[in-house]
């Protein structure tokens, strides 16, 4: 399986540092609102790269923080009178809300920032133990120039860096670029003791001291997020851990580009968001997801309504195949497997697409190509191949997240007794008894059920929209 790694700026081999284990770490969100589509895209991409992972049969170990303590949350608790503890709280169940909707699989644990100070302000000690942090009246900050290969995750040696720096220096600090690891506290805000003063982590600390803690100073596989992370969080989440001396922070970097929405990215400061509870109220989750990851993880996808409308019908192209093809499992018993080699290749063919830096795009198009190919031949599988084709539809639909079980599919249950009449109807039709035959169609179609003779049998479709409920075969 290849990764493209942001540290190198290629495509690598993946190798897992243990056989079985996976360790991963996925930045998570500032809990001060409900969370919107474009951080949705990261997290199910997240999510989709951990289910694959376990797909291959790996035990994923996957941890996302709360960032609960930062300007935002601490301004949205004075506006509403509130400690940042209650702030917090409530935006994490509203997370959890939204996440279980979108069917993202809850992480191995999920560290909260103020939960792990103490391991923050040993990080900085050390840090300034070894000369790489300075004080300055209660703020505390991690010096750049002592660590040499700063900017390697974004690719610019400092002078570059500092040319194209839009942050303002700050008289105190010795370096524009050099980062807060310890704020001061200022008026209202809460804060924590620590050897500098009463005062809260910087941003950047706080992720680090988790994975250092969570990992026991152990190099992970694979650390995450949005692309805005690259620089400086995460070339900063690399300058603590990895100039004190430590292992490699993680083996391998993915950033997961933006969704923008008027060309530009869908970010809560531009006030051009929706929330995922406004879109779960127009589009079923599986939409959502499958949206998402219609598109490259590494290039922008722009969110419209005509998006996802398209988005809607490709998926229920696919979900109508999959009813198809389980509503004829056990009908044909043909002996010669003359579709088994094909069907197996269509299955490595969206494998290989996956393994190829999680392709998602590519695999579903795949998946396009193989329904095509069962619209053509299905009728004529045998067991087996029906089901090796259930299989792709299945590890699919597991892969990505979406959510058509055997027993999930989106299909009206039909009751026995429609089932019966449309047996009767069959049974007449054989007694060549037409007229009576006739009639049991017209009250069918009352009902709404459409009857399409096919076969040794007959295909219910649903008088709306025309899709496949169930097959009855004699
Ligand atoms: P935040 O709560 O802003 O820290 O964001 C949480 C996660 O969502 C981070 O990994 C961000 O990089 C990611 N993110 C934020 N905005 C977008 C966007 N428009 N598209 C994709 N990912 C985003
Ligand atoms: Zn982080």
């Amino acid at each position: 399986m290849k990764i493209f790694n942001t540290l190198t700026r290629s495509k690598e081999e993946f190798k897992p540092i243990n056989k079985d284990i996976i360790n991963m770490y996925v930045c998570g969100p500032t809990v001060y609102d409900l969370f919107h589509i474009g951080n949705a895209r990261t997290f199910i991409f997240f999510d989709c790269v951990r289910r694959y992972l376990e797909y291959k049969g790996y035990s994923v170990n996957f941890i996302q923080n709360f960032t609960d303590i930062d300007d935002k949350i601490i301004n949205k608790s004075l506006q509403e009178n509130k400690t940042i503890y209650e702030i917090s709280d409530k935006y994490i169940e509203e997370y959890y809300i939204d996440s279980d909707s979108l069917n993202i699989k809850r992480a191995t644990q999920n560290p909260r920032a103020t939960d792990y100070l103490n391991e923050i302000i040993e990080l900085i000690s050390e840090l300034m133990d070894n000369r790489f942090a300075y004080e300055i009246d209660g703020n505390v900050y991690f010096s750049i120039r002592e660590f040499r290969s700063y900017g390697k995750l974004f690719g610019q040696d400092l002078n570059t860096l500092k040319s194209g720096s839009r942050i303002k220096i700050n008289e105190n600090k010795k370096d524009a670029l050099d980062f807060i690891l310890w704020k001061k506290n200022k008026g209202e805000e809460p804060g924590y003791n620590s050897p500098w003063g009463v005062g809260r982590p910087g941003w950047h600390t706080e992720c680090c001291s988790m994975i250092y803690k969570y990992f026991d100073g152990n190099t992970i596989d694979i650390h995450g997020g949005g692309m805005d992370l690259i620089f400086p969080h995460h070339e900063n989440e690399i300058a603590q851990i990895e100039a004190l001396g430590n292992k490699k922070l993680a083996n391998y970097w993915m950033h997961c580009s933006f969704l923008n929405m008027n060309n530009e990215k869908m970010s809560k400061s531009l006030g051009n968001f929706l929330t995922v509870r406004e879109v779960l109220n127009v589009y079923n989750p599986n939409v959502i997801r499958f949206f998402l990851l219609s598109v490259h993880y590494r290039n922008n996808i722009s969110f419209s309504n005509l998006h996802m409308e398209s988005a809607k019908k490709s998926l229920a192209r696919i979900k109508k195949s999959y009813v198809n093809l389980i509503n004829i499992k056990s009908c044909n018993n043909a002996d010669s497997d003359n579709y088994l080699d094909e069907i197996k290749k269509y299955y490595a063919k969206f494998i290989n697409k996956m393994e190829d830096d999680f392709n998602t795009s590519d695999a579903i198009s795949v998946i396009f190509e193989f329904i095509k190919y069962i619209n053509r031949f299905a009728n004529s599988f045998n067991r087996l191949e029906v089901m090796e084709s259930i299989k792709i539809f299945k590890n699919f639909f597991d892969i990505f997240g979406l959510e058509y079980g055997d027993n999930n599919v989106d299909c009206k249950n039909l009751e026995d007794d429609i089932k019966d009449m449309v047996i009767q109807r069959l049974e007449f039709k054989q007694k060549r008894q037409f007229d009576k035959s006739d009639l049991i169609r017209s009250e069918l179609e009352k009902k709404g059920y459409i009857l399409e003779d096919i076969k040794g049998g007959t295909r219910i479709l649903d008088t709306n929209d025309n899709n496949l409920i169930y097959t009855v075969l004699l």
